[in-house]
């Protein structure tokens, strides 16, 4: 049977696969790549052994990892770019009945290419050139989780991403038809609860989420860190549509993320420079992800939550950080070469 495999970047949808789930009380994980990309499925499969929530998930019983990667032959899998049009967009055309019946036995499943530069999230089989850090196969798995982007989007990706009502995700809201102003504060906090899914959570960790401005109006919005890292949980403005909707884009976390470029408001960088960046940040998912995570993973196969530990919490790991693959910091060094005007903020410490 010859099954083509499409998936959307950023298509961030949420869940999917649970349908096909053959055993759902556990988050099942198969890993799939090609010969070339194998050394780097094997770095993802590592970390995320070790990294936060999964780590934890792993000791509830909650998630099954592979220890390597299934590797796929040329006959089984082809992966190319340029879907829609757009030259770094992948898809898979899948022609293995061994291949497809693994991807059905799994929740999540994916799939590293040694094809360079492509890539594609938020579904159930999310892919990876192996020409990227395995931080991107995170950056992609965590859009499976129902994430979006921290950085913003080009004014063109808006077009696809920002318009036609409010973008709501876990990590991100965008409403353009939310006012830039409210003349209380008390209807800016009551606009805030209702519309942004984090905002009640912000505020009952302490974070003030609304600023005063000099006509005496308020606004939605937490006043950024002083400094980065900085883990607490607010509504900052900025995020994926800040370039469509300035005035009503959140997101949770100031301080770069895994979903994240660093810097708010700079130019957009292609995927796999930002990429690089996020090769030196040692905490990749803010607390708050790390326990949405593990919270929706329990919620769609109906398992107990999973409470991460403080520790995990303020780590983001939840055993000792794999070392880092020499050939991973090559790859990232020669990124990092041309950088251009990817910069990490002079405030941050990496
Ligand atoms: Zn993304």
């Amino acid at each position: 049977m010859r099954t083509t495999l499409l998936v959307l970047a950023m298509a961030w949808s949420g869940f999917s696969g649970a349908s096909a789930h053959a055993d759902p009380s556990i988050y099942k994980v198969v890993v799939l790549a090609d010969a070339g990309s194998a050394t780097r499925a094997q770095e993802y499969i590592a970390a995320l052994h070790c990294l936060s929530p999964f780590s934890a998930l792993l000791r509830a019983g909650e998630l099954e990892l592979p220890d390597s990667p299934t590797i796929y032959t040329s006959d089984e899998v082809v992966c190319t770019g340029g879907l829609d049009g757009i030259a770094r967009l992948a898809q898979c055309k899948i022609s293995s009945d061994r291949i497809n019946a693994l991807i059905a036995s799994a929740t999540l499943a994916p799939i590293f290419t040694s094809v360079p530069n492509i890539g594609a999230g938020g579904s159930q089989t999310p892919i990876v050139s192996s020409s990227f850090p395995w931080t991107t196969a995170l950056h992609e798995t965590t859009h499976t989780f129902g994430f979006t982007d921290d950085y913003a989007y080009t004014a063109a990706e808006t077009a696809d991403y920002c318009t036609g009502g409010a973008l709501t995700a876990i990590n991100g809201y965008s409403n353009q038809s939310m006012p830039a102003t409210f003349t209380t504060e008390a209807a800016a906090i009551a606009s805030c609860q209702t519309n942004i899914p984090w905002c009640t959570a912000a505020i009952a960790m302490g974070t003030p989420v609304t600023t005063a401005n000099a006509d005496g109006t308020f606004a939605i919005g937490t006043p950024p860190p002083a400094t980065c890292p900085d883990d607490r949980l607010g509504v900052y403005a900025g995020g994926a549509c800040q370039v469509a909707v300035p005035a009503a884009t959140w997101r949770p976390s100031y301080c770069p993320t895994i979903m994240g470029f660093p810097t708010l408001g700079e130019d957009y960088c292609p995927v796999e420079k930002r990429q690089a960046l996020l090769f030196f940040i040692k905490k990749y998912l803010p607390a708050f992800y790390q326990q949405q995570i593990a919270d929706g993973a329990a919620q769609q196969l109906n398992l107990p939550v999973v409470q991460l530990t403080q520790s995990e919490l303020d780590t983001g790991w939840g055993c000792a950080r794999p070392s880092d693959d020499d050939s991973l910091k090559a790859a990232t060094a020669a990124l990092a070469d041309g950088l251009g005007n990817c910069k990490l903020p002079p405030n941050s410490a990496f």
